[in-house]
């Protein structure tokens, strides 16, 4: 390896007496899997790849939009130009800042079909998603594959977060048994988010992972912690006691999300975007080229090594940006019917 040693690059933190060279080891022979690069994601991968965790995974399903240059601090407006994947963009990122480690990117939506085998290498799993679904995929996951995981969130200038420990502590489902019905939750759409609560979270994040995968438990923080940094209120709620014995997931091991599959294409709204995604029900093996040529009297083309972009002329207007395996996000719509229609006139059924 050219540049620093390992002794040399992590001097400060082997230094710390609760890491050592026995601590720094651990880090090094760790598999870690981050789940959405957004705000938290950049943060937590950020302190994991310097701390030298050994192999990461990044999932992130979409791609780089100007709007997330407030506080997505991997990424720039060169990145934001090319339409980079958020995973692919912020891999090569963090490749630059340590080249010791493995990093892999997957540009692609966690979902039923695939969350076991994107999560089924990792010591532990980081929540950095902005919504239920997706964490209540990783924790069946979690529970189902005896992985610890940690949920994070943040929204306006409150975030909370919690370490999640199969068979020690609750789940999340034991937390949330139900998913927040839709609009009686602040969403970063609706209330925006401010960095410095997101960085405190993903921090806290980031410590806790240190903490397991150096194998001290004992030192994490035990609660679901809730922060609000414009009122400096720190409130954590005591995890002990708050398992339920009556869980669909942790108790009775039954792993509903994970189970379902889709008998048609799915769409999703992506927070704060202006984007519908669309995806295949079952994952497709597109050609791209074949593709390009087909559109290219329709509207501007690009074709990147990750993805296929069109511009629709106006009045539809939409950029529509569709990957290999036949998901699609359409930017430029918050309706799932027209990102549908849209779809199904591009790609097909
Ligand atoms: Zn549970």
């Amino acid at each position: 390896m050219n540049g620093p040693s390992a002794e040399e690059r992590y001097a400060r933190q082997i230094r710390f007496a609760k890491i050592g060279t026995a601590g720094q080891r651990k880090l090094g022979e760790a598999c870690v899997a981050i789940v959405g690069v957004g705000a938290l994601g950049c943060v937590i991968a950020n302190h994991l790849a310097r701390a030298g965790v050994g192999r990461l995974i990044l999932i992130d399903r979409d791609i780089v939009d100007r709007t997330n240059l407030q506080r997505q601090l991997l990424y720039d407006e060169n990145d934001a130009a090319a339409g980079l994947p958020k995973a692919v963009a912020a891999a090569g990122r963090l490749a630059a800042v340590n080249s010791g480690i493995a990093i892999e990117p997957r540009a692609v939506d966690l979902s039923s079909a695939n969350a076991e085998t994107l999560l089924g290498a990792a010591d532990l799993i980081v929540d950095g998603t902005d919504n239920f679904g997706a964490r209540y995929l990783i924790n069946e996951v979690a529970v189902k594959s005896g992985v610890p995981w940690i949920y994070g969130a943040a929204v306006g200038a409150s975030g909370m977060t919690a370490t999640i420990r199969p068979g020690v502590t609750p789940c999340l489902r034991c937390l949330f048994p139900n998913t927040p019905p839709g609009g009686s939750l602040d969403t970063c759409e609706t209330a925006g988010v401010l960095a410095p609560i997101v960085d405190t979270i993903a921090s806290i994040q980031a410590m806790e992972a240190i903490k397991l995968l150096t194998g001290q438990t004992e030192a994490l923080h035990g609660s679901l912690l809730q922060i609000d940094l414009w009122h400096h209120q720190w409130q954590p709620l005591a995890l002990s006691g708050a398992k339920r014995a009556d869980c669909p997931v942790c108790a009775e091991r039954r792993f509903a999300a994970l189970d379902s599959f889709a008998a048609e294409p799915m769409t999703a709204a992506l927070c704060g975007r202006h984007t519908v995604q669309v995806s295949p029900a079952e994952p497709a093996s597109l050609d791209l080229e074949l593709l390009a040529n087909r559109w290219s009297r329709l509207g501007e083309v690009e074709l990147t090594p990750y993805l296929l972009r069109l511009r629709l002329p106006e009045p539809e207007g939409a950029l529509f940006s569709l990957f290999p395996d036949g998901r699609a996000l359409v930017s430029g719509t918050d309706e799932p019917v027209v990102a549908r229609r849209i779809y199904a006139s591009l790609v097909g059924e």
